[in-house]
């Protein structure tokens, strides 16, 4: 294959024609071969390249596929994200997986106007709140409400984890939080059916988020919008021999909570010795989460 091409062959037609000489003819047969050659040239080439190609075209198609779905979702983004009630927009902004983003632009638009009254504080408002009179009542009804349970349940105590969670905390957990990504695989596959590309309308589609339901619901409010960003909401957990017995934890719920009557004992000390305490949550199930209402 290493052969030197002629001049002749170069400029060869691809057939033969009748009459012509011994060395025309070799010309057009050398061209063919030079052809061949190239072909052969290409096709090893493209074996080689295969491998680095399919990788290359994997992302390249996956980056085209996402820019496509995402459009169902992008052609939306810019008239449903000006829907979110502000701040929430600011949360959104750090959600990068588009399901993760439907799914808490879901809770804001259900939050409603009201959202900004609840919305997490910054961490400077959370440093702001350490020593003010209403941080110092709070923590004074967690002690009454801790004094009452250990006298009533002898060898058990309440555990209270003390910071409150910034919206930083919260929107970081939430771009990594598994059942946060069940619900929103779900939630973006029943959106881009419901409204294929071209057919975004706002309102619709606005309408549509407020009354998805996720069949299996993610265990996190979406960023923001938690009662644990501003010292509203506090999770009562149950401790013995320094070890959490009964947890913050949707598993034992049943198994733990209720088999041992650990909800209706906490709800007891409550009553007794948390005035501003409302709860326990119940959607979801969460006998350990209680609202600050002073
Ligand atoms: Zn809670």
């Amino acid at each position: 294959m290493g052969r030197r091409i002629s001049p002749e062959e170069l400029s060869a037609p691809m057939t033969a024609s009748p009459g012509d000489t011994p060395a025309q003819l070799q010309a057009v047969a050398g061209r063919w071969q030079m052809y061949t050659f190239i072909c052969i040239w290409f096709l090893a080439l493209g074996q080689y390249m295969s491998l680095r190609r399919r990788v290359f075209l994997k992302g390249a198609v996956a980056a085209v596929l996402a820019a496509g779905g995402g459009s169902a979702v992008a052609g939306a983004d810019e008239a449903l994200l000006a829907l979110a009630p502000p701040p929430s927009e600011e949360a959104l902004a750090r959600i990068p997986d588009p399901g993760r983003k439907l799914l808490a632009l879901r809770s804001y638009l259900r939050a409603g106007p009201g959202l900004a009254e609840r919305w997490s504080w910054t961490d400077a408002e959370i440093k702001a709140f350490e020593g003010t009179p209403q941080q110092k009542a709070l923590l004074a009804e967690i002690d009454a409400v801790k004094a009452h349970f250990k006298a009533a349940n002898p060898g058990f105590e309440i555990y209270v984890h003390g910071t409150i969670r910034s919206l930083d905390e919260q929107v970081r957990k939430w771009n990594e939080n598994e059942s946060v990504g069940v619900a929103a695989a779900e939630i973006i596959a029943a959106f881009s059916a419901a409204f294929p590309e071209g057919t975004a309308d706002a309102k619709k589609q606005s309408a549509w988020l407020r009354g998805f339901q996720s069949s299996k619901r993610a265990n996190l409010a979406a960023p923001g919008l938690t009662l644990h960003g501003r010292a509203s909401a506090i999770d009562f957990q149950v401790m013995k021999d320094g070890k959490i017995h009964a947890g913050a934890n949707g598993k034992e719920v049943e198994s733990v909570w209720r088999a041992e009557g650990w909800d209706v004992k906490l709800k007891a000390s409550m009553d007794a010795a948390g005035p501003s305490f409302k709860g326990p949550l119940k959607n979801p199930d969460e006998p350990w989460h209680y609202d600050y209402v002073p």
